[in-house]
């Protein structure tokens, strides 16, 4: 590709920023890509428990309903870099991938570091020159005729790098040992944008209720999970739930956080416990288990129907005492305990610790963003790609994609 005279600085090396480095590179332009970290992608390192769930090949549509946040902004940066072209350069870069149970994309290695090195491979082939160990502190702006174009950035240590075209890839808020600290929102703050508050998402949830905590490690599954807001549902999934001392986490807790709004405390999560039962169902099942137990106790005779450390809580929450024995029980009681197996309610008051969120919702106001081109709408030469913006996904893979293709977006223009 011949060089066009053009400047290009990327601020921060995770996949937004290094697949706009490429795409910048492959336009003609002279690309520079400052990482604070000693090597690039340590955030996507962690990835997908170390085995970086790439993307997602699920249909346009499926991958739009997944987005929870401003999926409309992500149409024409979509349509321009989908999961193929993706895939596509990080294969064509020696790194072979497979796709797993719902359309999850992995290195068929299961190793996040052979993605890091294809992206390394196809930066140094496109002659990008990478700095590491340094952070921009400061992005440098020129104003003429009411006009703010970029001149440059700050670097720590004091020097300046001149440039024509600067791209804001430097992330969220979490995990902040990973490079990504925020600081990537005051930047654009300074230069006139607005962030929408940042807030943790995908992250386990604090609740009211002690006993979760003392039941630490169980793993409720097939259990239908319903979030309610002042009461009214939002959302109701099915899967896994985890038991910690902090609270609740697990898969559809995690997707479930990304529902939440930034005031966790006016969510409610409701639990179903034998969501392929009815209410008759159920009791039926209960009364015919009953039946053959019929001088245990309550707890003995639930053996069958749940987790043994689960049926204590259960029981008390149904107001039944301990030592009653199942023959003694009466209907309203055995329909007590019908509801609360089939309506476990927990009361939401806080996220886990905001460094444990594996994306951070809110970040640059995508209204002050060309969807197209990622180009700020405010300063000339200003572009921005990846978690920093005000999109977010749930897990599966489609986060990374978030971040190549607005990098790609952000490069290309
Ligand atoms: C534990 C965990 C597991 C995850 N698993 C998955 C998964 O399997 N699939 C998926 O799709 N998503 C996953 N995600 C989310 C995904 O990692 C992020 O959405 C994605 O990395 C965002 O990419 P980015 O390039 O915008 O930001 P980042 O990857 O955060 O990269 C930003 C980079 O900018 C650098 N930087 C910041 N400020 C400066 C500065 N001032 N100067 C120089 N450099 C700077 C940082 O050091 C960092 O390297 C996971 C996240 C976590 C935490």
């Amino acid at each position: 590709m011949t060089k066009n005279n053009m400047h290009t600085l990327v601020i921060g090396g995770g996949p937004a920023g290094m697949t706009a480095a490429i795409a910048a590179a492959d336009a003609g332009d002279e690309v520079t890509l400052i990482e604070r970290n000693e090597k690039l992608g340590k955030k996507l390192y962690i990835t997908g428990k170390g085995r970086c769930n790439l993307t997602n090949i699920c249909d346009d549509e499926d991958f739009f309903k997944n987005v929870v946040h401003n999926g409309r902004f992500l149409f024409s940066a979509m349509s321009r870099f989908n999961r193929w072209d993706l895939m596509g350069l990080i294969e064509d870069n020696g790194c072979p991938l497979k796709t797993e149970r719902g359309g999850r994309v992995f290195p068929v290695s299961d190793k996040s570091s052979d993605v890091i090195k294809a992206y390394k491979k196809a930066l140094d082939t496109r002659g990008v020159n990478i700095e590491y160990n340094v952070k921009v502190t400061d992005i440098n702006t020129l104003k003429t005729n009411e006009i703010t174009k970029v001149t440059g950035v700050k670097l720590s240590g004091g020097r300046t790098l001149d440039a024509d075209k600067i791209i804001l890839a430097a992330g969220g808020n979490s995990y902040r040992q990973t490079g990504s600290d925020g600081n990537g929102y005051a930047f654009a703050k300074a230069l006139g944008h607005h962030i929408v508050a940042p807030r943790p998402s995908l992250i386990g949830l604090v609740c009211r209720e002690n006993w979760p905590g003392e039941l630490s490690g169980l793993t409720l599954k097939n259990i239908d999970v319903m979030l309610l807001h002042h009461g009214k549902k939002i959302k109701c999934l099915r899967g896994e739930v985890l038991l910690t001392h902090f609270g609740l986490s697990g898969p559809v807790i995690l997707t479930m956080s990304a529902y939440c709004d930034d005031n966790p405390k006016n969510y409610t999560l409701s639990i179903d416990l034998k969501p392929a039962l009815t209410d008759k169902q159920l009791d039926t099942r209960i009364l015919r288990d009953f039946e053959q137990v019929p001088n245990k106790k309550i707890d003995n005779a639930l053996k069958k129907l749940l987790p043994v450390s689960l049926i204590p809580v259960v029981r008390k929450m149904a107001g039944i005492d301990a030592e009653i024995k199942v023959n003694a029980l009466d209907k309203a009681s055995r329909k007590r305990l019908v509801y609360q197996i089939k309506n476990l309610i927990f009361h939401i008051t806080d996220f886990f610790d905001p460094n444990t969120a594996i994306v951070t919702s809110g970040g640059i106001d995508t209204r002050e963003i060309n969807p197209k081109s990622m180009a700020s709408k405010l300063v000339d030469g200003l572009y921005f790609a990846g978690e920093i913006i005000d999109v977010d996904a749930v897990t599966g893979g489609f986060n990374i994609q978030i971040a190549a293709s607005t990098g790609f977006a952000a490069g290309s223009h």
